[in-house]
């Protein structure tokens, strides 16, 4: 199964797909955690990425069509995936689009999780990220058992340097301006689902799977 999960910066993207991609036993693909990693590790591609994301935007998509092709070779990536945060441009999802056609293949299925920009920004002030292991945490609404530690690798959480309301506010803009015509992409070939993203964790999460079996 290959699907991608659409929605605003904080809408919860990465939450539902990793609930999603441990049920299916596929991998969750986070461009935006690879970014970090590479950025940790002092990469070349860190380096390049890091400028555009601090300031809240895209890096460019050369850079991460490479990255992302690369990581479609991957063993893992047989039975398919849930991409999360790709694609983001339309060009990015053309470029997936001619990818897979080579193979016969398609995504089946585009998830928006739908989230007001207000909520947005009241969310993204308490989000915790882990950045080994790409887990994120809510100071309010999704703690971790001990403050500041990830609860699956010990690792301390922190705020994301992008995460600042200034920094969000940029990327909601961005967001906007080109992600969202995606939604228009994706329904246009009919697998575009919309969830409200906005309430319980869990109830959001049976409502993909639904769609998922549907
Ligand atoms: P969030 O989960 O809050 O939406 P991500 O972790 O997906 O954020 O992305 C963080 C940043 O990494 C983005 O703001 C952008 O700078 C960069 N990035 C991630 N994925 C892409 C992509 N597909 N195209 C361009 N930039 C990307
Ligand atoms: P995205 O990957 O779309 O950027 P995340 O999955 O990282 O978003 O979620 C953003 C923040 O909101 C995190 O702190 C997360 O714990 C929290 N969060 C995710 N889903 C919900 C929800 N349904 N209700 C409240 N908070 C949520
Ligand atoms: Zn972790």
């Amino acid at each position: 199964m290959k699907l991608i999960m659409l929605g605003a910066p904080g809408a919860g993207k990465g939450t539902q797909a990793k609930k999603i991609a441990a049920k299916y036993g596929i991998p969750h693909i986070s461009t935006g955690d690879i970014f970090r990693e590479n950025i940790k590790g002092n990469t070349q591609l860190g380096l390049k990425a890091k400028g555009y994301m601090d300031q809240g935007l895209l890096v460019p998509d050369e850079l991460v069509l490479e990255l992302i092709m690369d990581r479609f070779k991957a063993p893992d990536c047989k039975d398919g995936y849930v991409l999360d945060g790709f694609p983001r441009t339309i060009p990015q999802a053309k470029a997936l689009d001619e990818a897979l056609e080579k193979n016969n293949d398609r995504v089946e299925y585009a998830i928006d999780v739908d989230v007001a920009d207000q909520v947005i920004i009241n969310r993204m002030a308490g989000r915790r990220a882990c950045l080994n292991c790409g887990r994120t945490y809510h100071v309010d609404t999704l703690k971790s058992k001990v403050e500041g530690i990830c609860d699956y690798c010990n690792t301390e959480l922190v705020l994301r340097d992008d995460d600042k309301p200034e920094t969000v506010k940029k990327r909601l803009e961005v967001y906007h301006e080109q992600t969202q015509p995606l939604l228009d992409y994706y329904r246009k070939k009919g697998i575009l689902h919309s969830v409200d993203g906005t309430g319980d964790i869990d109830k959001i999460y049976d409502e993909i799977i639904h769609i998922l079996k549907a």
